[in-house]
């Protein structure tokens, strides 16, 4: 009690500034006042840690210092970017009325401030925030079912700066790889499921992306329900069908966009279903181990999306990374966009026209999604005015026979809505502000109105300078100033010295003396204050004419968004189509021939990241390969090569060059190679290299055997597999039985295409007795001593492993390299004698095993092996022994 009499109570700001921050205790609070965000309290010290902005202190708060931090309202979005790449999340609290209102409630009182929006790395939609050619997704797992192996699963998921919205039903099993392939900036969880034990590790490798959110938002029965309303239709049936996970998930995401956004609503486009199946799995060790969208050190430079983008649009670039992210595996859609691309390798005036045009204009896309949040700008509504120009010129130039996907292009472009480009481009400027609050974004001669007050205002200007000279020349002082400041207004201003010949004689009458400065004197005149109102009158009279065309203008092209959005899907159509077009001339990419058949065959194909480092770097020309692991002729299933050769031989390479072929074949792409035949893959698999997982805290050996379990027991006959020196972390027995086991495994059950590389020469004898594995090699020159390596892939199996030649051009001392040299030699002389394939010969065929152990486990197998595990022999008599016996037999 006297504790509380003793601290005096917050005051009613600090009140104010509680309440709001209670209500949304996950996220930093940007307080407004005046021209700056404030931050107060354990946000304060948060945020100037994270921003590096100076910690002060405000007033007290029970009895102690409140820490502040606080950034300018100009540059928040640097900060605001920073925060949200940092994790967190952001709820900005704006003054909600006029200052002045607040003073009529009483001296007291504190303006009304509100949370307008709450920005979350999922959310943003700020040019300034956001990578042009990434797409920036916010997704929503939804779970129906509970825990148990009943549960269904989707995800739904929506670039808000673009207003894309899609929904795909998946599995646990599929979970990690479906989430990975969208890589999306938020992840929304329902509370349960985010805790569930299960779901849990899963999420882990998506870290502070995924968050959990009230279960409530997920709610099945009322999904459907709330999705028709969103999208003001009595029924979801005209999107198509959807799953109730599915709904549940898409009616989710809403929700949470209606958290963050509040006030504004958000012009998602219809939910669009993924079918199952319609994409190739590429789960997220494979994803990053091909280095798709940025490489392994999380860069976008030297990816395989950076080598090949040749697009010249943001929505160009998002749209390509997009279609890398997920292939496809219908052959007739793969044919469609080859077609597109095809065209424009024929007709190069219509490519390097359609470039041309493309090239210089503005994010349509973006645009859009910030009018229609309410949050554009006069550059904009520019944006829509140049997207609708361009796309209409171009419509008007695609002639001709154009393939189905052009031609759909074509249509919707020439569908944009020639009554929103209009008033635009009669209304708006040339030159755009960035800002529409000070106005000068209207044309003269747009509106008639506007044109008199500008008028009026500019006219106003000269007239204060006349009056100026007027005076100057009526009091003899030549210096005599009218100027304006934000406190008095508009000022005359004459030197101390010279202030005489305005307040004596006739003067007295008219200047009316305002402030004594220092060595100055400030008068105002009648004339003067009312000059002054003229002006004011007549700027916010133009101020407000603008601030409505604003308004008028943003109308009308929210009211056209839906076709507006149609026409830039276009434009990033033909622009990925061109991209990819001019991508295959420059570097001489052909055309693959995509099936149904479970055919892999490459002629003379190339890593294109790689032989681009070649390019600009050491200028050594890359080899070209060729790869074949279509079924042998009596065959009914893909071939296996198993590849051995030295480190730095360019195993590495060649496994993931064939990987990226299938990718980019299966994107509609040309691909790196004079000539390709490639059976749809379904699912790609990759395990190239050591990747360490520490955060997981598995070690390398661990990941790899949980990687390759994977692999094992997900491929099918059209997966594509790609393993790399499987087994290595371990002792040599171990790792090569693992390796042996691997092979045989791929070959007989899973029966996929799959390259392997291995040090293990061992292996090479597998090659007799699996018909559909082959040896092939990295061909190395010799030559004085010294290893040359021919990057060339030939038949044949390894001689030698060249590990000491390596080491040597690696720089081990020389000493050591000589030691290593004798050590070696010791070692073969002492397996000399020994039939070096005897481990590979001794051991029955692996599908012996397998075959029997396939059969699903019987409840008996399981009651006998409880059993077994509770004898313990050591603690029996003979006759006991025997008795158990007896029982455990009864078992069987
Ligand atoms: P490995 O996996 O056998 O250790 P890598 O595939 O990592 O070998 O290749 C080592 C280096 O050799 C690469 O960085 C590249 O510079 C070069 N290289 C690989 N393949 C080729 C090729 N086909 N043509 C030219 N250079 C190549």
């Amino acid at each position: 009690q006297t504790d509380a009499a003793a601290t005096p109570p917050p005051t009613p700001m600090m009140a104010q500034y509680i309440e709001i921050k209670s209500a949304n205790p996950d996220c930093l609070l940007f307080y407004r006042m005046g021209d700056f965000y404030e931050l107060f309290f354990d946000d304060a010290v948060e945020a100037s840690r994270a921003l590096g902005i100076t910690l002060t202190k405000r007033g007290k708060h029970l009895g102690d210092d409140i820490p502040m931090a606080g950034v300018p309202v100009v540059s928040a979005d640097d900060y605001l970017h920073k925060l949200i790449a940092l994790g967190h999340r952001v709820a900005v609290c704006e003054q909600v009325e006029d200052p002045a209102e607040a003073r009529k409630r009483g001296a007291k009182s504190v303006v009304r401030r509100d949370v307008v929006r709450l920005v979350t790395p999922g959310t943003i939609t700020e040019e300034t925030l956001l990578e042009p050619g990434r797409p920036n997704y916010l997704m929503a797992l939804a779970r129906l079912g509970g825990s148990g192996p009943g549960a269904t699963f989707a995800l739904a998921w929506t670039d808000l700066s673009t207003g894309s919205f899609r929904l795909a039903e998946t599995d646990m099993a599929r979970l990690s790889t479906d989430i990975a392939a969208i890589e999306p900036s938020e992840l929304v969880v329902a509370d349960p499921v985010f805790h569930d034990e299960a779901v849990q590790p899963l999420l882990r490798r998506f870290g502070r992306t995924a968050r959990p959110e009230p279960q409530a938002l997920f709610d099945g029965a009322t999904a459907e329900e709330r999705l028709c309303r969103f999208f003001g239709v009595a029924t979801l049936e005209g999107f198509g069908g959807f799953t109730r996970v599915e709904l549940a998930a898409g009616a989710a995401l809403i929700a949470y966009l209606g958290k963050t956004q509040l006030a504004a609503r958000p012009a998602l486009q219809r939910p669009e279903r993924i079918a199952p199946g319609s994409l190739m799995q590429i789960d997220p060790a494979t994803r990053a181990s091909l280095e798709l969208t940025r490489t392994i050190s999380g860069k976008r430079q030297g990816s395989l999306l950076a080598t090949i983008d040749r697009t010249v649009t943001g929505a160009g670039g998002r749209l390509l990374a997009g279609r890398l992210a997920g292939p496809l595996t219908d052959p007739a859609a793969i044919r469609e966009r080859q077609a597109s691309v095809a065209h424009f390798i024929a007709d190069m005036t219509a490519r390097q026209r359609l470039r041309a045009t493309l090239g210089g204009l503005p994010d349509t896309e973006r645009a859009l999604s910030r009018l229609s949040l309410g949050r554009g700008g006069p550059r904009d509504l520019a944006a829509i005015r140049d997207g609708l120009q361009a796309g209409l010129a171009i419509a008007a130039s695609l002639d001709g026979d154009l393939p189905a996907e052009l031609a759909r292009a074509a249509a919707a472009l020439a569908a944009l809505p020639r009554h929103c480009l209009e008033p635009l481009a009669a209304t708006l400027a040339d030159d755009m502000p960035l800002s529409k609050r000070d106005g000068g974004f209207v044309r003269e001669g747009a509106i008639a109105e506007l044109d008199e007050a500008r008028a009026l205002r500019e006219n106003s200007r000269r007239v204060i300078a006349e009056l100026q000279g007027r005076y100057a020349a009526e009091t003899g002082v030549r210096n005599l100033r009218i100027k304006h400041n934000n406190v008095l207004g508009y000022f005359v201003e004459v030197s101390d010295g010279q202030a005489k010949a305005l307040t004596e004689g006739e003067g007295v009458a008219r200047f009316i003396h305002r402030q004594t400065m220092a060595s100055a004197m400030r008068f105002t005149t009648t004339e003067l204050s009312e000059l002054e109102s003229r002006i004011a009158g007549a700027a916010s009279e133009a101020l407000r004419i603008e601030l409505a065309t604003f308004d008028r203008l943003a109308d009308t092209v929210v009211g056209c968004a839906d076709a507006i959005q149609r026409g830039a899907e276009a434009l990033a159509v033909l622009d990925v189509s061109a991209a990819l077009a001019e991508l295959a001339v420059a570097e001489d990419w052909t055309a693959p021939l995509v099936d149904d058949s479970l055919a892999f065959h490459v002629e003379c194909g190339r890593h294109p990241v790689v032989e681009a480092a070649l390019k600009a770097g050491s200028g050594d020309p890359f080899v070209a390969n060729d790869c074949d692991l279509s079924p042998p002729d009596d065959a009914d299933a893909g071939a296996i090569w198993l590849l051995t050769g030295p480190n730095m031989g360019g195993k590495s390479t060649f496994l993931r060059q064939n990987a990226l072929v299938a990718v980019l074949a299966q994107i509609g792409s040309y691909v790196p190679a004079t000539r390709a035949h490639i059976g749809i893959v379904d699912r790609l698999f990759s395990r190239v290299g050591a990747s360490d997982d520490l955060a997981e805290g598995r070690s390398t050996f661990m990941v790899e055997m949980v990687e390759t379990a994977a692999i094992l027991n997900q491929s099918g006959e059209r997966a594509l597999v790609i393993l790399d020196e499987i087994g290595r972390g371990t002792a040599t027995y171990d790792g090569l039985s693992i390796a042996f086991a691997a092979v045989e495994h791929l070959h007989e059950v899973n029966r996929c295409r799959a390259l392997f590389a291995t040090h293990f020469h061992e292996m090479t004898a597998l090659a007799a007795r699996l018909g559909r594995m082959k040896n092939a090699t990295m061909r190395v020159k010799e030559w004085e001593g010294e290893v040359i390596f021919l990057h060339e892939v030939k038949p044949g199996v390894a001689d030698r492993s060249y590990g000491i030649q390596v080491a040597k051009l690696a720089g081990l001392p020389t000493q050591a390299v000589e030691r290593a040299r004798q050590v070696l030699i010791q070692l073969e002389r002492g397996e000399q004698g020994e039939k070096r394939s005897a481990f590979v010969d001794d051991l029955p065929l692996f599908s012996a095993v397998v075959r029997r152990s396939e059969a699903p486990e019987r409840p008996a197998d399981t009651a006998l092996r409880d059993a077994l595990a509770e004898v313990d022999p050591d603690s029996l008599s003979p006759r006991e022994a025997l008795e158990e016996l007896y029982r455990l037999k009864g078992l069987a």
